[in-house]
């Protein structure tokens, strides 16, 4: 995908990739010295911004867990006004755009407002956090499909079909750390074993890495005594197993090794 300087404006919606700033793509990066206005969330790795050229302008709208720091409308008016003075205009968003990022309703807006645009995805959190940290979403044995769910909707059990997630080998929630012990709950009640291998990962891909492994029944006490914290990913599943293996892919030991009192799952059989 070439990323040209426009003659007039245009923004670039970009997914930085889920922390490392080398996992951002060529063309992400290319948008990002080429522009004119960098507009980041807060989960975007503070080195990309310093890749835009000097003069360029940074706008951070980035949302807290709890409250919006710029609310949505804001952030379009942003795009909209800078884009149509003619400047080329990224909008820096963590992980992949279209995954929780609000970056449909972004395109939305600026295609009502006649702005032109171009999408460049990302490396998504729900994918390259768990894998790694050695578990990979899915695998021939373990998991034939996997389901990204947002643990928000936890806040309002209707709108989530729980026993339809509970039959998903792999479930990986996003932004599900403050209601963790609520999701394991409601997936138990849909017949997911508490025995179930689960894993939270924060700050995944970034040198401040910290991995909980347990099992559904105990990451949500395992994670509180932890003191984990957000951005962090749940994982449920057998492929959780895979990271007692995937030796070499765990860049960070296991929280709960640190422990002397508590069980590291069974590594489980893996196949030939
Ligand atoms: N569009 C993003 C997700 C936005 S929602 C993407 O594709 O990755 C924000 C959530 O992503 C966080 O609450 C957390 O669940 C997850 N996340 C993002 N970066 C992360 C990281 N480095 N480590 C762990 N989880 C991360």
């Amino acid at each position: 995908m070439a990323v040209r300087r426009a003659s007039r404006g245009i923004v670039y919606l970009v997914g930085a990739g889920p922390g490392d700033p080398r996992l951002i793509t060529v063309a992400g990066l290319d948008a990002i010295r080429s522009s004119d206005v960098i507009v980041y969330d807060r989960l975007v790795n503070r080195a990309l911004l310093r890749e835009a050229p000097e003069q360029a302008e940074r706008i951070p709208v980035g949302k807290r867990p709890v409250g919006h720091a710029v609310a949505q409308a804001a952030i379009d008016a942003i795009l909209i006004d800078r884009s149509r003075t003619g400047l080329t205009v990224t909008r820096l968003k963590g992980g992949d755009p279209f995954v929780f990022g609000r970056g449909g309703e972004e395109c939305q807006a600026l295609e009502a407002a006649g702005v032109p645009y171009a999408v460049i995805p990302g490396v998504t959190s729900a994918v390259a956090v768990p894998g790694l940290a050695g578990i990979p979403v899915t695998h021939r044995r373990y998991s034939s499909a996997f389901a990204v769910v947002t643990g928000h909707q936890c806040k309002d059990p209707s709108a989530v079909d729980w026993d339809a997630l509970a039959r998903i080998p792999t479930l990986i929630v996003l932004m599900g750390l403050a209601t963790l012990s609520r999701t394991a709950r409601r997936l138990m009640a849909a017949g997911v074993p508490g025995s179930r291998p689960a894993a939270v990962v924060a700050s995944g891909t970034l040198p401040n890495e910290r991995v909980v492994t347990g099992t559904l029944e105990t990451i949500g006490r395992q994670a509180r005594d932890a003191s984990i914290e957000a951005p962090a990913v749940l994982i449920v599943g057998e492929v959780v197993r895979l990271r007692a293996i995937l030796r070499s892919l765990r860049r960070t030991p296991d929280v709960e090794c640190t422990n002397p009192g508590r069980e590291p799952i069974p590594a489980g059989r893996v196949p030939a």
